[in-house]
C-alpha cells in the first residue's frame, strides 16, 4: 500500500513545497518516515480566511437540497473508498483496520444523518396579534475554524466538516499533523461531491502558529476544538477576545461503576475490549474501574486475563487486536504515568512496558489499588492502562466517580434498579453508558460537561452549534 501524497487543500488548489516548511508523518508501527507534510505560512492562511469568507457568502444561500445532495454523495465516495481510507488512517496512526474501516463508516453515517438534519434547520412563528408577526429563525454562524487531533483521524475529521457544511458556514480544518492523509481524504470526497472549494479547507502548520493566526482573524466565527484541557482552556482564551462561539470536545478520565449485583462476565467482555480499543487513546476511554467490595477480586481476575491475552502487532495485520500507540509521547508518558503509580504502591498485574524496539508499542495493562494521588489517578492517561479500585458501597462509588474536574463519559454495571437511578441521576457526565460502552451514534449528542468542554457534536445539537438565532419581529 502506498501513502497517499501530502499537501494542503486551498480554495480546492493542493498547496505543498515552494520552500515551506515540513513535518514528517511517521508510522508508529515501525518508527519510519511515510512523507513530509508541508506546513502553511502565514500568507497561506491569510489565503484561506479570504477564501473562507467568500465560501461563507456563497454556502450560507445555498438550498438545503444542495447541501444534502453534497453530503449524500460525499458518504458515498467514502464507502467506495474505504479500503484506502481505512490502510492510510492505519498507517499513519496505527490502530487497527478493522477499526479504520468503522471510523469510514461512521464519517459516511454521519454525513448521510446531517443531509437529512439539513431540511428540519426548522424555526417557529410566536402567538401575536393578527396583522403582527414574531418568528425565531437559524441561520448559520460564520466561518469555522475547527482543529481534529490525531486519535479518531477520519471520525473527528468527519465531526468538524459535516456540521459546518451542513449548516450552511465555511470550515478551515487544521487536523493533526500526526495523521493528515486521513483528514484530506475525507474533504476530499466533499469536494468531489460537489462542495464548493471555498467552502471547506485544509492547512497544517504549528499548531498555536495556526490557532493565534485563525482565531485572530474577525473572519472567523466559530471554532470547533478537541483535544487536551489545558489546550482547550488556551483556545478558549483566545476565541474569548472575539467573543467566537465555542465548542469544546476535551479530556476525559472515564469512571466504570461495577457494582455487586453486576452481570461480571458480560461487563468483562465488553469494559475489557473497550478499555484497549485504539490502545486507550479515546477521549471517552473506561478508565478509573471503581469497584464494589465483594466482586472486586473477581473482576480483577478476569480483567487481567483478558488483557494479557490481546494480540498486539501492526494494525495492517489480520487478527492483531490492538495497535501501536499513535506517537513517541504516548509510551513516554505511559512509563511515566506507571511508574509513578506503582512507586506509590499500585499493584501492577500484566503490562506496564513497552513491546520490541521498533514503533510505539505499549502492553495492555492493568493496575489496581491506585492511590488517589498517583498521577495516573487524576490525569488522563489517554493510553492501554486499566485502574481498577476497591470501593465499600454506592455512595463512596459515586464519590469517586465525581471526584475529578472532569465529565466525559462515565460508565456503570449492575442488573439493580435502584442503582441505575441513582447512577443516572448523580454521576457527572456529558455521556452515561448503563451496562453498554456503546455510547456513541451519528444521532446522538456527543459532548462533556466541565472540564471536558462544552457544546455538542453528532446529533441535531451538533448541527444547531453552527447556527445563532435571530428572532424577527414585524408590526
Ligand atoms: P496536545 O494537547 O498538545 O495536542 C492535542 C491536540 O491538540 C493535537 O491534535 C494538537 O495538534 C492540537 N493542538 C495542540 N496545541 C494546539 C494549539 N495551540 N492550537 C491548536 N491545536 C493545538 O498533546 P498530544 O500529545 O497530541 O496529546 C496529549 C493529550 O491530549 C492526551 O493525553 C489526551 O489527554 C489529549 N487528547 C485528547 C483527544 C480527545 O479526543 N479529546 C485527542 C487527542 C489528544
Amino acid at each position: 500500500m502506498t501513502y497517499p501524497p501530502l499537501s494542503m487543500i486551498i480554495n480546492g488548489q493542493r498547496v505543498s513545497g515552494e520552500g515551506r516548511r515540513t513535518h514528517a508523518v511517521v508510522n508508529p508501527a515501525t518508527g519510519e518516515v511515510l512523507a513530509e507534510l508541508p506546513l502553511a505560512s502565514a500568507a497561506d492562511l491569510d489565503r484561506a480566511l479570504e477564501v473562507a469568507a467568500e465560501g461563507f457568502a456563497l454556502w450560507r444561500k445555498a438550498p438545503a437540497q444542495q447541501r444534502a445532495a453534497v453530503l449524500n454523495r460525499a458518504a458515498a465516495l467514502l464507502v467506495e473508498r474505504q479500503e484506502d481510507l481505512a490502510r492510510a488512517a492505519t498507517l499513519e496512526q496505527g490502530k487497527t483496520l478493522a477499526e479504520t474501516r468503522i471510523e469510514v463508516m461512521m464519517c459516511a453515517g454521519l454525513f448521510q444523518f446531517y443531509a437529512g438534519e439539513v431540511h428540519r434547520i426548522y424555526g417557529r412563528a410566536l402567538v401575536r396579534p393578527t396583522g403582527t408577526r414574531s418568528i425565531v429563525t437559524h441561520e448559520p454562524v460564520g466561518p469555522v475554524a475547527a482543529f481534529a487531533p490525531w486519535n479518531f483521524p477520519l471520525g473527528n475529521v468527519g465531526r468538524k466538516l459535516g456540521a459546518p457544511v451542513a449548516a450552511g458556514c465555511s470550515v478551515i480544518l487544521k487536523a493533526a499533523e500526526e495523521t493528515p492523509a486521513s483528514a484530506l481524504g475525507v474533504l476530499q470526497c466533499l469536494l468531489d461531491a460537489g462542495l464548493p472549494p471555498q467552502v471547506a479547507q485544509a492547512v497544517f502548520g504549528v499548531p498555536d502558529e495556526v490557532s493565534r493566526h485563525l482565531l485572530g482573524s474577525p473572519v472567523i466565527r466559530k471554532l470547533s476544538f478537541t483535544g487536551s484541557t489545558v489546550v482547550g482552556k488556551h483556545l478558549a482564551k483566545l476565541a474569548a477576545d472575539d467573543m467566537k462561539r465555542t465548542t469544546m470536545e476535551l479530556g476525559g478520565h472515564g469512571p466504570v461503576l461495577v457494582f455487586a449485583d453486576a452481570d461480571l462476565q458480560r461487563a468483562l467482555d465488553t469494559v475489557v475490549a473497550s478499555k484497549y480499543r485504539n490502545a486507550g487513546q479515546v477521549c471517552v476511554s473506561p478508565t478509573r474501574f471503581i469497584v464494589e467490595e465483594p466482586v472486586f477480586d473477581a473482576f480483577v481476575e478476569g480483567f487481567v486475563s483478558r488483557a494479557a491475552a490481546i494480540r498486539v502487532g501492526n494494525g495492517l495485520e489480520e487478527g492483531v487486536q490492538m495497535g501501536p500507540m499513535a506517537n513517541a509521547r504516548r509510551p513516554e508518558a505511559m512509563e511515566r504515568l506507571i511508574g509513578d503509580a506503582v512507586a506509590r504502591g499500585a499493584k501492577l498485574h500484566t503490562g506496564g512496558q513497552r513491546i520490541g524496539n521498533a514503533g510505539f508499542f505499549f502492553a495492555p495493562t492493568v493496575l489496581s489499588d491506585v492511590p488517589l494521588d498517583a498521577e495516573i489517578m487524576n490525569e488522563e492517561p489517554f493510553g492501554p492502562v486499566a485502574l481498577i479500585n476497591r470501593h465499600a458501597d454506592a455512595d463512596a462509588m459515586i464519590a469517586e466517580a465525581n471526584r475529578l474536574p472532569y465529565g466525559l463519559a462515565a460508565y456503570a454495571w449492575t442488573e439493580g434498579h435502584a442503582n441505575r437511578a441513582r447512577v443516572a441521576a448523580e454521576v457527572e457526565a456529558g455521556m452515561l453508558g448503563i451496562n453498554t460502552t456503546m455510547i456513541g451514534g451519528s444521532d446522538s449528542p456527543f459532548g462533556g460537561i466541565k472540564w471536558s468542554g462544552h457544546g455538542h457534536e453528532d446529533g441535531p445539537e451538533g448541527l444547531m452549534a453552527c447556527l445563532v438565532t435571530k428572532t424577527i419581529h414585524e408590526a
